[in-house]
């Protein structure tokens, strides 16, 4: 049973940035009887919007005009703060009052405490929700999500976050919800990397890199990347896992930069944020973050 001021559909949902996640989020969304209105700079993102059933807007403040939640779905949290509260139009000066912000983007958990803030002087509530599964699980709805915030936040928007994953994980206080997030992401990132690495030195050696996956994923090493991703997009050659390098670059700085900030010595993270940085400098900013095995094979002499 929802509590009283829970969003239930056939509420509306600003939602701001349509991209390789957002726009399939959305389309959960729509299925779940909620209404959206949507906006991304890109024209093709608000077509698609449109064309599953969703308002396309001309603005984010347009979006985020009457709607009782506002999901963001962007890069960083540098990007969010400046649709939040900068330019012209800020969503912040756009939202009903009451209405409450979903920051679902991978963000800095420091910075999301301090939006909450700058948020909250201005009667706006907000959680964060990031979310993990990638794509595939944005189209199915079946992501997981991890919510920190309030907790009379949290109990305002389980609709909307059932309607686009299968978990809903509960981590605490505001921001604690990004900070799983990124340390999540250097567990899987450093994961990646070891596994490229070793099937790279396999393979110099005389390993067939295909037996080498199988025995991996029977054995100790097994990860989400020998798991899911050797066979599917990197032995391939395929590099279209649909998760950008520069995204996961970002995620493993945010780890790294959360230990400096609670000086907490994290050595290894800043070394798999130093190759990744190295890795997306060498193969440019659209790279998917499997290409990571390139960059290694790149540096072969
Ligand atoms: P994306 O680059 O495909 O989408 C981001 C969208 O934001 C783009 O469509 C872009 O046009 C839009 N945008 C940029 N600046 C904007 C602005 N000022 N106003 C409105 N829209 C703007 O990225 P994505 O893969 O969808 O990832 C989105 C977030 O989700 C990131 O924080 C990422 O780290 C996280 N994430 C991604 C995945 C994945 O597998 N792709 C998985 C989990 C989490």
């Amino acid at each position: 049973m929802p509590k009283a001021d829970a969003i239930v559909p056939p509420a509306v949902i600003g939602f701001v940035g349509l991209g390789k996640m957002g726009l399939p989020m959305a389309g959960r969304l729509l299925a779940a009887g909620f209404a959206v209105h949507g906006f991304d700079p890109v024209a093709d993102a608000r077509a698609a919007l449109a064309a599953s059933g969703g308002v396309a807007c001309a603005t984010a403040a347009e979006a985020a005009a009457g709607a009782a939640a506002v999901i963001t779905m962007l890069p960083d949290g540098d990007i969010v703060r400046s649709v939040m509260l900068g330019g012209a139009t800020p969503v912040a000066a756009a939202m009903e009052p009451g209405a409450i912000l979903i920051e679902m983007s991978s963000s800095a958990p420091l910075a999301t405490r301090s939006l909450g803030a700058d948020l909250a002087a201005v009667g706006l509530g907000i959680v964060d929700a990031p979310v993990s599964g990638g794509v595939k699980k944005a189209v199915a709805g079946t992501l997981s999500i991890m919510v920190g915030g309030a907790v009379d936040a949290i109990a305002r928007v389980p609709a909307i976050l059932a309607a686009m994953g299968a978990a809903v994980f509960e981590t605490g206080g505001l921001g604690s919800a990004h900070a799983m997030k990124a340390l999540n992401n250097y567990v899987s990132a450093a994961g990646l990397i070891a596994a490229c690495e070793a099937v790279r030195i396999g393979a110099d050696f005389g390993l067939d890199p295909a037996v080498m996956t199988d025995i991996l994923n029977v054995s100790t090493g097994r990860n989400n990347t020998t798991e899911n991703k050797l066979k599917a997009f990197i032995l391939n050659e395929a590099y279209d896992s649909g998760f950008g390098l520069a995204l996961m670059t970002k995620d493993i700085g945010i780890a790294a930069d959360l230990a400096t900030a609670l000086d907490r010595p994290a050595p290894f993270s800043r070394t798999v944020a130093e190759f990744a940085r190295r890795a997306l400098d060498n193969l440019g900013p659209t790279a998917d973050h499997t290409e990571v095995d390139r960059y290694l094979g790149r540096l072969k002499t």
